[in-house]
């Protein structure tokens, strides 16, 4: 099969989605001459601001969609809650990349574990749940610790209620207000790592280096590179990462999260879960790589090559969540640091409003 010929600069690339990734997409974008025309349901979408054209409205909006399709060369997503369906509509109109199997796949904890199995891939072992007769009995096959997860719409944390001893159940039925879940083994990690690949039109994959994670409250706090990772396990990342876009047909980035469990170096690669999008842990690369996974997830879905993306720092980057952001002057006068912010009108806590990547020579 032929690939589709590149698309030009001055092309229109729809994003759905109005927060901080599809801002950071937007503004990589422009920079290789393309427009950006972004569809969110909030009039106050960080994306909007440095986007050339916008859709208030929400996602299943038919008219709203139908406008959009309209006047957009490609299709692409910075959020993967997007309804499959808007996203099946807009892919018999115009190309939507990735394609909406990606979506489909990583809505439901419950298929995305089943589909990472299938790949041979490992993960926490898991039970689906859908009421307290089948978590007494995933907890009997499982045992406790352990986490029940809402198979969809979960996020930084949320949706999950931990789970100390099988008395608990209950507790943690209410407090998923009985949605379906699955029930996973509580991992007793050394280390978190993530993974951020890009395929293009043609098949080609890239690989930024593993970084590794710390998560305060469920949400992301710090990303490190180098992750001071084996150099095999960090070979066995890139494996996986491979089989879960070449099984999808992927054309953009793609996160991938991992367990690192038993020992460092030594130990064994759990998937936990991948974002069919640009993720919060490859915010690094944008400082202190060559080419950015938001440049190079544009470049996937215009049909351009992929960037190759060599890394020239050592990054540690750190989340700025609520009030952080109001440390911005003394951050931006901190030498060495990269100082982002989101442009967001409402500080909240445990909201996203920027981030900071400190930069070093390679060690
Ligand atoms: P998730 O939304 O599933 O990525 O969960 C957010 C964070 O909660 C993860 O990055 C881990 O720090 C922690 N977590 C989630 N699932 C597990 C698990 N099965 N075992 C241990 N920690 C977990």
């Amino acid at each position: 099969v032929l690939s589709p010929e590149p698309l030009p600069p001055g092309s229109a690339i729809g994003i759905l989605g109005g927060g901080q990734l599809g801002r950071m997409l937007a503004l990589a974008a422009a920079r290789l001459g393309f427009r950006c025309h972004v569809l969110a349901p909030d009039r106050e979408s960080p994306a909007f601001d440095v986007a050339a054209a916008r859709s208030v409205a929400e996602y299943s909006d038919p008219a709203a969609l139908a406008v959009f399709a309209a006047a957009v060369d490609v299709v692409t997503y910075e959020f993967e809650n997007v309804p499959l369906e808007a996203a099946e509509w807009l892919a018999a109109r115009v190309p939507v990349r990735p394609g909406p199997r990606a979506l489909a796949v990583s809505q439901d904890r419950l298929t995305e574990k089943t589909f990472l199995r299938g790949l041979g891939l490992q993960s926490a072992r898991f039970a689906p749940v859908d009421d307290l007769a089948s978590l007494d009995a995933a907890l009997a096959a499982l045992g406790s610790p352990a986490i029940l997860k809402t198979r969809r719409f979960g996020y930084d944390g949320k949706g999950q209620a931990p789970i100390a001893a099988a008395a608990d159940a209950g507790q943690a039925l209410t407090a998923l207000a009985g949605a379906p879940a699955v029930l996973e083994e509580r991992v007793a990690f050394a280390q978190e790592i993530s993974i951020i690949s890009a395929r293009s039109v043609a098949g080609a994959i890239v690989h930024y280096d593993v970084a590794a994670n710390e998560h305060r409250a469920g949400i992301l706090f710090r990303s490190r590179v180098p992750a001071a990772l084996a150099p095999a396990m960090e070979a066995e990342a890139r494996r996986a990462a491979e089989a879960i876009l070449g099984a999808l047909d992927y054309v953009g980035v793609i996160g991938i999260e991992f367990f690192v469990a038993g020992g460092r170096g030594e130990g064994t690669l759990l998937v936990n879960e991948f974002a069919p999008r640009v993720h919060n842990s490859g915010h690094w690369t944008e400082d202190a790589c060559s080419v950015s996974q938001f440049e190079n997830h544009v470049r996937a879905i215009a049909g351009w090559p992929l960037g190759r993306p060599v890394r020239h720092f050592d990054v540690e980057m750190t989340n700025l969540i609520g009030a952080e952001i109001d440390d911005w002057e003394r951050l931006a006068g901190e030498p060495g640091a990269r100082l982002h912010v989101y442009g967001k009108r409402e500080v909240r806590p445990g909201r996203k409003m920027g981030h900071v990547n400190r930069l070093r020579p390679r060690s």
